[in-house]
């Protein structure tokens, strides 16, 4: 019988994907057989990128990579991975702060399904970048190359500017 496929999600709003993100995403890739990026269409924070533009984003960033796989997804994420038959759900760990949610949305995932949650300290030279920030410096015209990656900076100013 061939072994079974270990599979992970990792899910966030990516609003946009950062270095921080990114860094997770390679980490995270060969940590499973396959890496499913999901990408939360409708959080309750109002986006300020469609869920296809975030999608797209991070598929620009992964494209080499056959071990990920970028997905726009709605609602649960157990749900998700009963989907996608995934195991493990995958999450950054930035700081004391994101523990302290991280932690019970990883027992309420284990609960509402089988997902044992990994989380991954962030490098410490990310750690100290977040998409809401991001998001901020881009509002003020501020130089994105510090947090995304030269592409996602300037396809991320161009809709910025559209908006
Ligand atoms: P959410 O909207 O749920 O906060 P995000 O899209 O901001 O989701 O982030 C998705 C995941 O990536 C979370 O686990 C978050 O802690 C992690 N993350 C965000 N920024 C970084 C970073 N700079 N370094 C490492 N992990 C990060």
């Amino acid at each position: 019988m061939a072994a079974q496929k270990r599979i992970g999600v990792y899910p966030g709003s990516f609003d946009p994907v950062t270095r921080g993100h990114l860094d997770i995403i390679a980490r995270g890739a060969d940590l499973f057989d396959r890496l499913v990026v999901g990408v939360l269409a409708n959080p309750e924070k109002a986006p300020s990128l469609s869920p296809e533009e975030r999608v797209e984003l991070i598929r620009g960033e992964v494209k080499d990579d056959p071990r990920v796989e970028v997905r726009p997804f709605e609602g649960l994420v157990a749900r998700l991975c009963d989907e996608v038959g995934a195991r493990w759900i995958l999450r950054g760990v930035r700081s004391e702060a994101d523990l302290t949610t991280e932690l019970p949305m990883a027992l309420s995932n284990r609960l509402l399904g089988k997902a044992e949650t990994v989380f991954l300290p962030a490098r410490a030279e990310l750690a100290f970048i977040s998409s809401r920030l991001v998001r901020d410096i881009a509002r003020l015209g501020g130089d994105l190359s510090p947090f995304l990656t030269p592409r996602v900076a300037r396809e991320y100013a161009r809709s910025f500017r559209k908006a």
